[in-house]
């Protein structure tokens, strides 16, 4: 099957007395053990539930992974990976990261689990590799980069940390597997929080880890049920549900998005544009050779933080939001919300940075409402 069929089609994922169109919410925290617990497919909720695994193995398909995990958000997911360390251990980071992931790293890998991190440039391949250390274990980046857009070499990643003898593991929240698969360029680990394009509606939370790696999958599997992280049923459901229109959604809102640059380009309230696929990102042939498209998030900057401030505040379609890959176009300002957790250093260098998330509005009231802000800011 093709992504587009597989995306809409639970074909063997369950089996229905009923022969149910839809997966049924297996809302319930215990089975029937029967005469033999130890032959029981289901037996208690937290080691296995069948709506869940439906989510699981129906993400795993869609990234072309045999293992697939999920947890109650995408910070679960990612800390329940790096529980695959030990005190000692040492991670590589890029330095361009959701915030939120910075801060597991930093308060509590480093602080309480004696887990330390670099971070490094991962467009510097050079930078990249002198950062090994003889006890790196993992490596974890993005690609595209929130919030700036950077774009690393997905397959030259996964190669130089396996020489190093190491796991690598790459966030695609921001592409969703629709648009990108980075299990084919040889990461270990693909992680997603399935909050946003996943689910789609802002209405779920959820994280998402898929592995071809078998003993990586029986480590995580272990770390799901010992810590007890997992997805609950109807969570898994409503992802299930949102997840069934990914690929119109993902396509209408990158049509959406490459109309809104088109305007942005001729609005000198705006300095920088940052955007995967725009023939002025210094990396847009590398996205292109691993990613089919540019996605949904537009990145600028003005140059001065109040006019930031300004912009945000007085759109009206685009709700001022955290999170992104929702229907509804948002807006949100990463260094006082989504990377509110990073270094002041870290924050000031993006002051002035607007994060865009594309809905499926109609793009002309998209821009209206672009227009009408500019105009008003002008007026001040
Ligand atoms: C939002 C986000 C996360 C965290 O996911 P939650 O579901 O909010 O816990 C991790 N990585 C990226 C890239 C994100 O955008």
């Amino acid at each position: 099957m093709r992504k587009a069929t597989t995306i809409v089609n639970l074909d063997g994922l369950f089996e229905d007395q009923f022969l149910a169109s839809s997966p049924p919410i297996y809302q319930t925290a215990t089975f029937d053990l029967g005469d033999d617990p130890s032959s029981a497919r289901y037996d208690y909720t937290r080691s296995c539930n069948p709506t869940r695994d439906i989510l699981q193995h129906q993400v795993a398909r869609l990234e072309k992974g045999k293992y697939g995990f999920a947890f109650t958000t995408g910070m679960a997911a990612i800390n329940a990976l790096t529980g695959i360390l030990k005190p000692g251990e040492h991670i590589i980071a890029s330095d361009d990261l959701y915030g939120g992931t910075e801060r597991l790293l930093n308060q509590r890998l480093l602080e309480y689990r004696g887990i330390t991190t670099t971070y490094v440039d991962f467009t510097k391949i050079d930078k990249f590799k002198s950062a090994f250390l003889p006890n790196t274990r993992l490596v974890i980046f993005e690609t595209p980069s929130n919030p700036l857009q950077k774009i690393a070499n997905i397959g030259i990643v996964s190669e130089i940390t396996h020489a190093k003898n190491a796991y690598v593991a790459l966030d695609n929240s921001f592409m969703s597997p629709f648009l990108q698969q980075p299990l084919d360029f040889g990461v270990d680990v693909v992680i997603h929080s399935a909050t946003k394009y996943l689910s789609g509606h802002a209405d779920a939370s959820g994280g998402v880890l898929v592995t071809n790696n078998q003993e990586l999958s029986e480590k995580i599997a272990f770390i799901q049920n010992a810590e007890g992280s997992a997805i609950s049923p109807f969570e898994s459901w409503l992802i299930l549900r949102g997840l069934k229109t990914l690929k119109i959604r993902v396509i209408e809102q990158e049509k959406n998005a490459q109309s809104i640059i088109e305007f942005l380009k001729t609005e000198k309230l705006i300095k920088n544009i940052y955007y995967p696929t725009l023939a002025t990102h210094p990396n847009a042939k590398t996205h292109l050779k691993q990613a089919s498209g540019g996605g949904g998030i537009i990145c600028v900057r003005t140059g001065d933080h109040i006019i930031t401030q300004q912009i945000v505040k007085n759109l009206e379609l685009f709700k001022y939001s955290v999170s992104f890959g929702s229907i509804n176009s948002t807006v949100n300002i990463p260094a006082k919300t989504s990377h509110l957790s990073r270094s002041t250093e870290g924050r000031e260098s993006i002051q002035d940075l607007i994060r865009f998330s594309i809905g499926i509005e109609d793009v002309q009231d998209l821009i209206d409402d672009l227009k009408s802000t500019f105009a008003q800011i002008r007026q001040i």
